[in-house]
């Protein structure tokens, strides 16, 4: 059976029902449909009383392009703690339409582990990110009327930096001209399209601790600079209160399930590059008050989205994390041992596939990097043996040892095929991990200049000898200080298919040092990100997308997607 047909099978429980599981009052839910719920933000002061629970972070060793098995051990842990007597409830992103019909599928988990219904999930959802959209295009739509009627915050047009958004990926689009036709048509400029989770309007979402908070950052926006370098807000521009109405709604939390009936609250989809990539603030202010365990996911390896996790989205909610799940194949192991490249849309190598335990210890290096960095921000680390039927068990026992050398928890796991029963042990290990007294620290301070925020998480989380920057960099980075946004955490866009900065350099490499080209700062939201190599915030379609494969069949059911 697929994906879609394991989901399809499942047998789902209402939505008012998983609430009550929550200690949720269902009158706090706005229903969509039968089987997904929006939540109230009231919930948050409604269940402020009620004791926290426990906050686990899932993150991985650095992926190969197919990806370790982030969500779905979300929603395998989520379901087995729930199957071992501890209430918990998991939070995951929302997934993008882009990758959705572009190369990766569907983004709901897999196997015996998904979130329900997957197709609605998918897909459009309760239209947040059609409402993320819509926002960010009304302050497109603002700003070029405000150039039209005569330009009276004296913006730049070359310094314009706020483009327009779509969530489907379209290549056609990254570079566009606007404003063509005659002098009732507007001002002539170019511009271009990203897909709606690079837009800082979904960091925002992600961001937010309410809807004041929302407005407030929506209005700290900067759209562009004048001829002297000042910057201009959404909120000089009179942008930022239509914005703040059209995301109203997309900043209740969705309340849907897994396949285990286990509480899944799915809100926003921030980039895991140019953005902090976690869901959102607001989802976890509601479900750490809802059970003993929220379990909840970071985007790409430990380096990126857990350490974005620590220091942007922690500082910003100010709730602590009490344990680390890092999350290892067999198959991404052996390919941090240098000896194979896996590549997306091909067969893995077939001497990838035979048993290797020695390819397994070679590859250790980045475990350890990505254990250590856990432990660098006090939090302890558990590893998560992601069990592909492909493995043997002396290749588990192999990572089980690194973990023991290491003084971390592990535990093999099987949920992708048996669902929460298959992580049992991982649960226990979780349970453990997080009774210990939690240490959490960020790793510097509010008021560490930018450029040694940079340094920081260069030396200490990727293992770099140091920063450089271009001319531009530089100088962006001065600017950013005197107009006052030094203060901001910094969000560091680089690969996520090395700890380093280069795609093709595996396991934990030393000796070489990051290259910054530019940097640019999501005001609004709350961060800095300096650009390291080439960054795609339009994805395009390849060859052979899924969008060939999806369609719907004789009994109007949807097929292909998964
Ligand atoms: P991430 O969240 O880290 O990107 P996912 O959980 O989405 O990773 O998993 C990536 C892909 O691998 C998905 O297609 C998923 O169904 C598949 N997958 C994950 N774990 C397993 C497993 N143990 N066995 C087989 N396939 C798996
Ligand atoms: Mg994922």
């Amino acid at each position: 059976m697929d994906d879609l047909q394991i989901a399809k099978s499942a047998s789902l429980i209402p939505p008012a029902d998983v609430a009550a599981a929550m200690g949720l009052d269902p009158a706090l839910l706005e229903p969509y449909g039968t089987d997904v719920a929006k939540v109230r933000l009231d919930a948050v002061a409604a269940m402020a009383d009620r004791p926290k629970a426990k906050y686990v972070i899932v993150s991985a060793i650095t992926p190969t392009p197919l990806g370790e098995g982030k969500t779905t051990t979300t929603v395998g842990l989520g379901q087995a703690l729930n199957r071992t007597g501890r209430k918990a409830t998991i939070a995951i992103r929302q997934p993008s339409m882009g990758p959705t019909f572009g190369i990766k599928g569907g983004a709901a988990g897999g196997g015996y582990s998904q979130v329900v219904p997957m197709e609605k999930l998918n897909l459009h959802l309760t239209g947040d990110f059609h409402a993320v959209t819509s926002a960010h295009n009304m302050l497109s739509a603002v700003l070029d009327n405000h150039l039209y009627q005569g330009n009276a915050a004296q913006l730049a047009p070359h310094s314009i930096t706020w483009r327009r958004v779509l969530d489907i990926n379209e290549r056609a689009l990254r570079n566009v001209v606007t404003g063509l036709g005659g002098r009732m048509d507007g001002i002539p400029r170019e511009s271009g399209f990203d897909i709606s989770s690079a837009s800082e309007v979904m960091a925002i979402l992600a961001l937010a601790t309410s809807l004041t908070d929302l407005r407030e950052r929506l209005g700290r926006i900067v759209v562009g600079y004048t001829g002297e370098g000042k910057p201009v807000t959404a909120e000089d521009i009179q942008g930022a209160g239509a914005m703040a109405v059209l995301l109203k709604d997309a900043l209740m939390p969705n309340l849907l399930q897994t396949l285990e009936n286990t509480p899944a609250l799915v809100h926003a989809g921030p980039f895991g590059n140019i953005a902090h990539g976690n869901s959102s603030v607001v989802a976890d202010q509601i479900g750490i008050r809802t059970g003993e365990y929220l379990v909840t996911e970071a985007g790409f390896g430990a380096d990126m989205g857990a350490e974005r996790f620590f220091n942007i989205k922690c500082r910003t909610s100010g709730l602590a994390p009490d344990a680390a799940v890092v999350v290892a194949t067999v198959r991404a192991l052996k390919a941090h041992s240098d000896k194979y490249t896996i590549v997306a849309g091909k067969p893995l190598p077939e001497e990838l596939l035979t048993e290797n335990p020695d390819d397994v210890r070679a590859g250790a290096a980045n475990l350890r990097k990505q254990v250590e960095n856990m432990r660098r921000h006090g939090v302890s680390p558990v590893v998560a043996i992601n069990a592909f039927p492909t493995d043997f068990d002396s290749e588990h026992r192999a990572i089980a040892e690194i973990a023991e050398e290491l003084g971390a928890r592990s535990a093999v796991c099987t949920h992708f095929a048996d669902g929460g029963a298959g992580a049992t042990d991982l649960a226990d290990a979780v349970a453990e991990a997080a009774a210990e007294p939690s240490e959490f620290r960020l790793l510097y301070p509010d008021e560490m200049p930018l450029r040694e925020k940079i340094e920081t998480v260069a030396r200490e989380i990727y293992g770099a000898d140091g920063v450089d920057y271009t001319g531009p960099a530089a100088k962006q980075l001065d600017s950013y200080e005197a107009n006052g946004f030094g203060t901001l955490p910094v969000c560091i866009a680089k690969t996520h298919l090395s700890i380093s900065s280069d795609p093709t350099l595996k396991g934990a490499p030393t000796g070489w040092r990051l290259p910054v080209r530019e940097v640019r700062a999501s005001v609004g939201a709350g961060f800095v990100y300096p650009i390291c190599g080439d960054m795609r915030t339009m994805p395009g379609l390849g060859a052979n997308p899924a969008a060939h494969r999806i369609d719907i069949d004789e009994n109007g059911e949807t097929v292909g997607l998964f």
